[in-house]
C-alpha cells in the first residue's frame, strides 16, 4: 500500500533552475454533495432498526442498496438478503429496498403471510404514484429507465398495461402509442440529466405532444451529485467515484465527470480496486461517491491517495443537502410499542 508511484514520463525534466513550484501539484478534489441521500440513509437504518426490534433474522427482499459494503455490514448482524418474497419463510418479517416494489410483490407477501416493512424511497413512491395516477386517466406512459433496474420493475409493475419502458436511443422508435395527444413520460430517480433529457427530445421529435411529468423525477440527491462532478470535472486528470457496479446513480457519476471533461475515470468499490496505473502523470483527482456509499469508503480512498503524495484536500461544495425522511410508519409504531 505504500509504494512510491511510479515516476511521471510526461512530467518536465527537473534542473536547477526549475523553481520548486513547477513540480507537479497533487492535489484531491472532493466533491460535496457525495454520498448516502436521505432515502438511502432512511433504509439503511430501517434495517438496522428492525434488526434491534424484533431479532435476527430480518429478511430483505433485494440488497437494501446498491452497495457491497452496507450489505454486507447489515449480514453480519443478522440480515438476509433475498431475491424474492417465497424464499422468505411463512409468517417472517421482510424488508422491501429502497427502490421500491411493485404491487404483484405486495400482493405475493400477502399470500405468505409475511409481515413487511416497506423502505421505498419517498421519491420512488412518489413516481408510482405518477404512474398510477397517468394509468388511470388512460394516458401512454413512456417510462425512461435501465431495463432490468429494480426501480424500473416497481414503476412499470404499477400500471404494466400502460408503462412501455424507454432504455437506449432505439428504442424510441419501437414506442407505439394509442392516442399521440395523450402521452407522457416519467423517468427513473436515478439517471444521468442530459441523457434523460435527449431521450425525451428525441421522444418529442416523434410525439410532439409528449406531456412532462408534474415535477422531477430525477431526484434531488442524483442531481445535486452531478453537478458536483460536473463543477470539478474539467479541473480533474482522473475521477474516483466510489460505488458498486450495480448502483445507477454511482455509473452515472462516472460518465458525467468523462463528459464534463475529467481526462479519466473509474467506479471502485473499495480503495483497494485503485490501479496504480490511474495515477501516473496525474496531478488532480477528482472523489466522489453515489448515494449509497457511506462516506468511511471515501475515507479510505482519501488515505490511499494522502499515502502516495495527494495530501491537500479541496472539497467543490455545490449544494448543502437538509433532507431527512422519517421511518417507515410500520417500523416507527413497532418502536414505540416495545419502548
Ligand atoms: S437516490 Fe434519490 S430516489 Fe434513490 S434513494 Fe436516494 S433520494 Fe431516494
Amino acid at each position: 500500500m505504500s509504494a512510491q508511484l511510479p515516476a511521471d514520463e510526461n512530467a518536465a525534466p527537473q534542473d536547477e533552475a526549475t523553481p520548486a513550484s513547477d513540480a507537479p501539484r497533487k492535489r484531491v478534489l472532493l466533491a460535496n454533495p457525495r454520498g448516502y441521500c436521505a432515502g438511502v440513509d432512511r433504509a439503511v437504518v430501517t434495517v438496522e432498526k428492525a434488526l434491534e426490534t424484533y431479532g435476527a433474522p430480518v429478511y430483505v427482499r433485494k440488497e437494501i442498496v446498491h452497495n457491497k459494503y452496507v450489505v454486507r455490514t447489515l449480514e453480519k448482524r443478522g440480515a438476509i438478503f433475498v431475491d424474492e418474497t417465497d424464499e422468505v419463510p411463512e409468517g417472517a418479517l421482510v424488508v422491501f429496498s429502497a427502490h421500491g416494489v411493485s404491487p404483484a410483490v405486495h400482493e405475493s407477501a400477502r399470500e405468505r403471510q409475511l409481515r413487511t416493512i416497506d423502505a421505498t424511497c419517498p421519491l420512488v413512491t412518489k413516481v408510482h404514484q405518477e404512474a398510477r395516477r397517468f394509468a388511470r386517466d388512460d394516458y401512454d406512459i413512456l417510462l425512461i429507465g435501465h431495463e432490468g433496474h429494480e426501480e424500473v420493475e416497481g414503476t412499470a409493475g404499477e400500471a404494466p398495461e400502460h408503462v412501455q419502458l424507454v432504455d437506449r436511443a432505439e428504442d424510441v422508435d419501437k414506442v407505439e402509442v394509442r392516442d399521440p395527444n395523450k402521452v407522457i413520460w416519467l423517468s427513473q430517480t436515478t439517471l444521468s440529466v442530459d441523457e434523460t433529457m435527449e431521450r425525451v427530445e428525441q421522444l418529442k421529435d416523434r410525439f410532439p405532444q409528449l406531456q412532462d411529468p408534474p415535477s422531477d423525477d430525477i431526484c434531488y440527491a442524483t442531481q445535486n451529485r452531478q453537478v458536483a462532478v460536473k463543477a470539478m470535472a474539467p479541473e480533474c486528470d482522473l475521477v474516483l467515484v466510489v460505488g458498486s457496479q450495480n448502483s445507477s446513480n454511482s455509473k452515472r457519476l462516472v460518465e458525467v465527470a468523462l463528459g464534463a471533461g475529467a481526462k479519466d475515470s473509474h467506479l471502485i468499490d473499495f480503495a483497494d480496486e485503485i490501479d496504480p496505473s490511474w495515477l501516473e502523470g496525474v496531478e488532480t483527482v477528482g472523489v466522489t461517491s453515489g448515494a449509497s456509499v457511506p462516506d468511511i469508503l471515501v475515507m479510505e480512498v482519501l488515505r490511499y491517495l494522502a499515502d502516495r503524495g495527494w495530501e491537500q484536500v479541496d472539497e467543490v461544495t455545490t449544494a448543502n443537502e437538509k433532507v431527512a425522511f422519517a421511518l417507515p410508519r410500520e417500523l416507527r409504531k413497532a418502536m414505540s410499542d416495545v419502548r
